[in-house]
């Protein structure tokens, strides 16, 4: 068959003896010609099973080559590849499954309990992993596929409400991936240790793809250990790694981290949530370029890019928009935000997602006029350089003054007794809303008083917190995001 969006057929052409996949879990290597010969064996399993055409294939997975394998053998026959959070309870994925109701599902032989306890009515399984593939020649015809058809389904991160099943066509992974070479250089030297999880958009198509289709390596992991990290970025000269700031704050802890160099690293990218000032000056300390990265399931995810030079002096931006992308801030009024100023960051580009699947309702609020409403407040400064200000649903009003929890965190978390801090907006009938702070001391803490004293100097007077809380952890989501929800439920509990 010849189809024109397959690329990765195209790129084992170009480079079949070049390592595309390395998987340190069980220390294999394919090139590409054999990746692209496994997608195919894999696209033939899937019609001989009868799958057909926007059909659903769902997968329950580690980290593994079998994410690559169903991606690609999905875009063949036109089917939407689905990768499940298998760290969510069996309940959550059985509530995924109704939604999405794929007519089979790919179970790695490490989830296979979480499979069989699933209620009855589920999905067909079939192994996945290592070369179960039979040598099926991938003959069969298929139907046209056209780059607005959809090929995969990424679930949200469920940080603000339920998961949303977010349905991205092949032109938005394309176009992801054209944005990211173009805008990062990206070349067929460029080499990734993936850390993050492949159920979602960091995983799977933050840099895995773009760095595939132009032919450089990406090898996976499936779990995070700080100094198996270090060893790996050295061992496969990666150059370019993203990973969340629960696993930079790991590894900049590390004995092995303060003793490397990382010679082969151009770029090192916090993503999914605010990255700690601590972790960029351990960066900057090393003379490391580090940057933080915005991205989210809906557009791509990757929207900006700075250069490893810049980064180092723009310290928190996450730089300018990509080549092919349309970014606006929008003002609260309506009116788009002048520099400096925030606003709601409104983004368009062919890299945008198509749908939420079952859900016109949230679509409808999300898209309007080709534009996706992210949800997130950021400024631009004279330079044209852009910061992440927060989350809108954060965003906490008292008094009529808007105030961004991050820069109240970020600050509390420079103080050196404090590991970690969140801020949150509790209810209240004089102000609106006040604000309440979280604090995860070090090894010594310090009073309430004292906490006032430090806040003063350097927050206006209404930023400050009115109730410091102190707790042993916060709170997170599995990618180390802080969840919101549950501190308002504990700060109503105390
Ligand atoms: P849900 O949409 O289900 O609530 P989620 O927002 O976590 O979950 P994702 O698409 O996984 O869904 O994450 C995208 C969000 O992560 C962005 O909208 C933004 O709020 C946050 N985020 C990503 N990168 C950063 C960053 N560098 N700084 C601050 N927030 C970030």
């Amino acid at each position: 068959m010849r189809w024109e969006l397959d690329w990765l057929e195209s790129r084992a052409r170009l480079s079949p003896n070049k390592a595309a996949i390395i998987d340190v879990n069980t220390n294999e290597t394919w090139t590409y010609e054999q990746l692209s010969a496994r997608a195919n064996n894999a696209a033939a399993n899937l019609l001989n099973r009868g799958v057909k055409k926007g059909d659903r294939v769902a997968l329950l997975a580690p980290n593994d080559i079998c994410y690559f394998d169903l991606l690609f053998a999905c875009g063949k026959i036109g089917a939407i590849f689905v990768p499940l959070n298998w760290r969510l309870s069996v309940h959550e994925i059985n509530e995924i499954l109704q939604d999405c109701t794929p007519i089979l599902i790919g179970v790695h032989e490490q989830f296979i309990q979480i499979y069989d306890q699933l209620p009855e009515q589920k999905p067909h399984s079939f192994m996945v992993g290592g070369s179960i593939y039979s040598e099926i020649k991938f003959l069969q015809k298929v139907e046209e596929i056209s780059e607005t058809d959809q090929l995969a389904m990424i679930y949200t991160g469920g940080t603000t409400g339920k998961p949303k099943g977010v349905v991205l066509s092949h032109r938005s992974i394309l176009w992801n991936g054209i944005n990211s070479i173009l805008s990062w250089g990206l070349t067929d030297q460029d080499v990734t240790v993936n850390y993050m999880p492949m159920f979602h958009t960091g995983g799977l198509n933050a840099l895995s793809i773009p760095i595939l289709m132009m032919g450089g390596t990406v090898v996976i992991r499936d779990h995070f250990d700080a100094a198996e990290a270090v060893e790996s970025i050295n061992r496969y000269q990666c150059t370019i790694i993203l990973l969340v700031p629960t696993m930079y704050h790991m590894l900049i802890q590390s004995e092995e981290f303060k003793s490397s160099h990382f010679p082969s690293m151009k770029i090192f990218i916090s993503g999914a949530a605010p990255c700690p000032m601590q972790i960029y000056e351990a960066f900057q300390k090393k003379g490391l370029a580090f940057k933080e990265g915005y991205g989210l399931t809906e557009a791509g995810p990757n929207n900006f890019y700075i250069s490893p030079e810049e980064a180092q002096i723009k310290r928190g931006s996450v730089g300018k928009p990509m080549m092919f992308n349309s970014i606006i801030l929008e003002k609260t009024d309506g009116r788009e935000a002048t520099a400096n100023e925030v606003g709601e960051l409104l983004i368009r580009g062919k890299h945008a997602f198509s749908f939420y699947w079952n859900n016109e309702q949230a679509t409808n609020e999300t898209m309007t006029d080709d534009w996706i409403r992210t949800g997130d407040l950021a400024r631009r400064d004279e330079q044209g350089y852009y910061y992440i200000v927060g989350r809108k649903k954060d965003m906490i009003i008292t008094g009529g003054e808007n105030i961004y929890p991050l820069e109240i965190e970020h600050w509390l978390a420079e103080h050196p007794a404090i590991e970690e801090a969140a801020v949150i907006g509790l209810p209240d009938e004089k102000w609106g809303e006040v604000v309440a702070a979280f604090i995860v001391f070090k090894e010594w803490s310090i009073t309430e008083g004292e906490l006032k004293t430090y806040c003063e100097a350097k927050l206006g007077r209404y930023k400050i917190p009115k109730r410091f809380i102190q707790v042993n952890e916060l709170p997170k989501t599995h990618v180390g995001k802080i969840d919101k929800k549950k501190l308002k439920e504990m700060a109503i509990k105390i």
